[in-house]
Order: structure tokens, then sequence, then C-alpha cells
């Protein structure tokens, strides 16, 4: 009994074992089946199982399935004559049958009408693991650590669960795995906000658990949003010449929301990313765009909340211009212009660095490319200007507004034909953009 129990859980290959039918053995029948959990529907993985029973006795046989009310459900072999020391062998596809646990019971009637019955556990499973995942506590946090936990609902539990991290627009950023519970129906973890052995930068992440069952099922839980929020070191940037072959086009302020999903149409048409550094103002008036920037891919950063030169504004002023900013981007799309920030006309002194740090941007996105589209250029002149200065790497800034707009096809085909792939900042530093120096 002891022995069965184990050899079903070591088939199982997780610490699982099948609850409601118990294991029977007669000392002179046995019966397994392997794999004890199996999926109907399954391609790669086995879809039957295979059952063989040993008799050291004469008599005749008979194979049933039972549910876990002990019915039967299926007969897999009538009666069928053995010899002493026979080995026989079956299959059962599970056909018809809907996800749980069943027993496999062979029944032995020997010559002088004696019976001997042994029943081994099988569990069908051609379901993904149903996947809660909790709301992660703290949902706000400097460095963690947060509580994650998962419960599933499945048929053969959960043999193992991975945290999948994602940036607030869907890039997967890294995965931890989640320890699971014994009794698979659920898991939990203690996540010290670090992938690859470095913690997150301020910002929005979307959390999921991903969860194998002990049929080889994956499921995935829906998505839960955590912030991350704490002072860094902020790096001035003006552009990435590590970047390679690509540039990284910038809209500022987003004052028409017409111009703006006229930019965000011109990219996903383009299958291109791009950036938008939006006043908190403009994305309080313009919801729509605001979100819709962030549905197609885009990046986003801050720009203070209403364009001031920063360097005339006392510290404390600077920082309640970005914390409009931060505050209005969670109201608006549950996201987070971190860790990218580009003050007003450029302008910023210490004070200014300091504080974007202290909020938690760790970069301040100046550029090397100004094409001064604010002058409203014959769209041939604005793609030139940018196309002359563009080289690998470059920054350019830009501003939300028609005339911009009209030009945005004809740039980035012409920065294509140079060469040069248009690319929004996170494109541009990739993973690195979410992640802590490994000193931090
Ligand atoms: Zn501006």
């Amino acid at each position: 009994m002891l022995a069965t129990t184990l050899i079903v859980a070591a088939l199982l290959g997780s610490p699982f074992t099948p609850r409601a039918v118990v294991p029977v053995t007669s000392p002179s029948l046995s019966v397994t089946a392997t794999p004890a959990v199996f999926n109907p529907q399954a391609t790669s993985r086995a879809a039957a199982t295979t059952v063989v029973i040993v008799s050291t006795e004469t008599g005749t046989i008979r194979v049933d399935v039972t549910n876990d009310d002990g019915l039967l459900v299926a007969n897999l072999l009538a009666e069928t004559p053995v010899v002493a020391g026979s080995s026989t062998s079956l299959s059962w596809d599970g056909g018809g049958v809907a996800d749980g646990t069943y027993g496999i019971q062979v029944t032995l009637v020997d010559p002088l009408g004696a019976t001997r019955q042994s029943l081994t556990p099988v569990v069908v499973d051609a379901s993904s693991p149903l996947l809660t995942q909790s709301a992660p506590k703290p949902s706000l946090t400097e460095r963690g650590p947060i509580a994650v936990a998962l419960t599933s609902q499945d048929a053969s539990g959960l043999v193992s669960a991975t945290l999948i991290v994602e940036n607030q627009i869907g890039t997967k950023l890294g995965r931890v795995a989640v320890p699971v519970d014994p009794d698979g129906r659920g898991g939990a973890l203690s996540w010290n906000l670090r992938l690859r052995k470095r913690l997150l930068l301020p910002g929005v992440y979307h959390l999921r658990v991903s969860g194998v069952d002990g049929a080889g099922n994956v499921g995935e839980s829906d998505l839960r949003t955590i912030r991350v929020d704490r002072g860094v070191r902020n790096s001035v940037i003006y552009s990435l010449r590590d970047a390679g072959s690509v540039i990284g086009l910038a809209f500022d302020d987003c004052v028409s929301e017409q111009a703006w999903l006229s930019i965000i149409r011109a990219f996903k048409k383009a299958k291109a990313h791009t950036t938008f550094f939006c006043n908190g103002v403009n994305v309080r008036s313009n919801p729509t765009a605001a979100r819709a920037a962030l549905a197609a891919g885009n990046t986003i950063g801050s720009h203070t909340w209403s364009h001031p030169q920063m360097p005339t504004l006392a510290s404390s002023a600077q920082a309640s211009q970005i914390q409009g900013d931060k505050d209005i981007w969670w109201q608006v799309a549950k996201a987070s212009p971190m860790p990218f920030f580009r003050p007003p006309y450029g302008l910023h002194n210490a004070t200014t660095d300091a504080v974007a740090g202290a909020e938690g941007f760790a970069y301040s996105v100046l550029w090397d490319v100004d094409p001064s589209d604010y002058l409203d250029p014959p769209p041939s002149v604005l793609v030139d200007k940018v196309t002359s200065h563009a080289r690998p790497g470059s920054i350019v800034v830009m501003h939300v507004n028609a005339n911009t707009a009209s030009a945005v096809p004809a740039l980035i085909a012409a920065l294509r034909r140079n060469g040069l792939e248009p690319q929004s900042l996170e494109e541009m530093l990739g993973v690195a953009a979410y992640l802590a120096p490994r000193s931090n």
C-alpha cells in the first residue's frame, strides 16, 4: 500500500498523489499504469496509459475502469484466462471521460471461484491548470520583497510554476521560479524584485504566473500590477551610441490628441515604436491617445506637469512638477513614465538631475538631433534635417503637432533607406532600461 503510493508519486514526477482513489494490491495480483497521469488529447506527450497486470495465480481476469465513486466507467478487458506468472498488457486512452482520478481495477477469479482484486489510480487531465494569482502584497514598494501567491485548480495538480515579469507594455523582462505547495494546489514566493541578480528600477510592472500540471498542460494567470518607486541615480543621456544602427525618435508635449493619434498610427503601420515625453496636463486632456500610445507598445517618459523652465524653480517645485506627471499617468493608464525623464526645453541644473533621480528617473533623456520642428517646416525639409544629422544611436527631439505628424511616414521611410531603424527608448536600451546597476 505504502509502496504503491510511493510508486504513483514517482510516476507523477511530483509530490502530488491522487486522493480519491485508494490503491489496492493483492499479493498474487499486481497492476501498474504508466504514466499514472496522462492527457488523452496530447500530441507530444503520452495520450494513453499502459496497464500491465502480473498474476502469480492461474484463473480469469477482467479489467475495469472505475471513477472516484467506485462506479464502472469502462471495461478494458472481459474475462480472459491467465496462467500463473503471466503478464498482460493493455492500453487505456481515457476516451470519453472527464478530467479526474480513475481506478484501473483488476479482478482475478481462481479455479476454485475465489476472487482477488488490485487497483491502481490513474489521472486523466486534458485541461490547463486554472491559475489565480492573488494581489501582490504590497503592490507599491521601494525594494520589496513582495508576496506572490497563486492557487491552482487542476485534475493532476501543479508541478511547477514561474513568475513572469513584464514591463508595463508587456515586454518580458525575466522569470522567477515559484515554489509549488506539496499538494499541487498552489504556490507562493517572497520575491525580492531581482531579475538576473539586479533590482528592478522604479516603474510599473505586470506579473503573471505560468504553471505546468502533472500531464504537461500549461496554464497562465491574469496579470497583476505592481509599482516600484524609490530614489535612484540619474544619468543624463544625449544619444545611445552602443545601440547599433537604430535611432530614437521622441515626440514631446502631446498637446494635440489628433496629432498624437496620427503619430501612433504611423508607427503602427510602419511596425515600429517610438517614445513620447508628455506633459501631465496633456495626458489629463488626452487620455485616449495616452492609453493608445501604450497599447501600441510605445515608450512613455515624463516631461513635467506643465512645461516650466525647471532651473528657475526651487527643488520642491521641481519635484511636484515631476510628481504630477507620475500621478496622472497612473490615474489615466495605470502606467509610469519612469525611468525616462526629459526636462522641458532641455533645461536642467544639478537640482533638476537630483530631483529626477529622487523621483525614480534613472535617465534624463536629452538629444543630439534637433530639427526645430516647432517652426513647422515643410515635411521634406523636416525629413532632410533629421536624416542629415542622424547617426547610429541618435536621439531626436520633435513634438506632437499636426505638421510633424504629417511628416512621420516619410521620415521613417527615409531613415530606413539610410540604414537607421527607428526604435523606442525601451528597445534601444533593452532589458537594461528596467534593471538597476549590479552595485545597487
Ligand atoms: Zn517640451
